[in-house]
């Protein structure tokens, strides 16, 4: 049978102190039911962002705590289906992303999701592309704020996080604490102007221990391609330390020494960019999966 968490069992930031919502065992599939980042508050764009209670932004729906994961181990996360509500919600808001300051007033729209296209004007049809901006486990040391990404996960607002990919978490608590939200119905990379196309919705995953495989940072496998994910509050230095995981996963997986592993990565591996609007900013790291796992 399916397992499932409600909507209402909600958390603000991630941490080792937050009782599970539910307990499964590795190999099980659950459903998370989301809601969107300002916790479903916004219906209509005659909607005031100043009168929202921000107490209640970046929900995530959680925690899981799933039995055999213990602190060093990897938790495995395949993200077997996204289903999104009828319509997202954006926001300008002054002096938030990269245009902030010259922002004077604030504004929602309201996207209605028709067809699977964001409808953004009469005009404009994004074609959706569903992904889960929140998703983490309890982080190492104290409690982490939703709105935060770190090596535990959080607010990656990685777009590359879809149907179909599977996501690698570090586990640093007993149950690893496995909770998500803030879905976009579509969101491009950097997320500029504060939000994606935020919308509520359900997630399916399957969740996996993996015994004896340590990770520093979240890793991604999509389709094709695989990814270290690293957050900093220097750009810099989030690119650097997801290359970094990146060239340590090379050497040891093709038995290369750093020189080797290094060209390689410089050949075929790209830095991208999740998000640069939180505080700590986002770089993911990709390599062709055909190259890497090719053992
Ligand atoms: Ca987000
Ligand atoms: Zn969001």
């Amino acid at each position: 049978m399916e397992k499932l968490i409600t909507r209402d069992k909600l958390i603000y930031s991630m941490s080792s102190e937050n009782k599970p919502a539910l307990e499964v065992e590795s190999g099980t599939t659950v459903i998370f039911e989301t809601c969107d980042c300002f916790q479903d508050q916004i219906s209509s764009c005659e909607q005031s962002i100043e009168k929202l209670n921000w107490d209640r932004i970046n929900p995530a729906t959680g925690p899981l705590y799933v039995k055999e994961a213990e602190p060093g181990d990897v938790l495995k996360v395949e993200i077997q289906k996204i289903e999104i509500n009828d319509y997202g919600v954006m926001a300008a808001i002054p002096g938030s992303g990269i245009f902030g300051e010259n922002i004077d007033s604030s504004r929602i729209k309201i996207l209605p999701i028709k067809d699977g296209n964001a409808v953004f004007n009469n005009d404009i049809h994004i074609p959706c592309r569903p992904m889960i901006g929140v998703i983490g486990v309890a982080p190492e040391g104290e409690a982490i704020p939703n709105g935060e990404p770190g090596a535990h996960g959080g607010n990656m607002d990685n777009n590359k996080i879809v149907e179909g990919s599977v996501l690698y978490l570090p586990v640093f608590h007993p149950g690893a604490l496995l909770a998500m939200g803030d879905l976009h119905a579509v969101m491009g990379d950097g997320e500029v102007m504060v939000t994606g196309v935020e919308i509520g919705g359900k997630v399916t995953v399957k969740v996996e221990v993996i015994k004896g495989c340590k990770l520093n940072n979240p890793a991604l496998e999509c389709e094709d391609m695989v990814y270290t994910i690293a957050s900093n509050e220097d750009l810099y230095k989030a690119v650097k330390e997801s290359a970094e995981d990146m060239l340590h996963i090379v050497m040891k997986k093709l038995n290369m020494d750093i020189n080797e592993a290094g060209m390689l990565l410089s050949a075929v591996g790209n830095t991208e960019i999740c998000q640069i609007v939180d505080p700590k900013m986002t770089a993911r790291f990709s390599m062709p999966k055909n190259i890497i796992l090719r053992s």
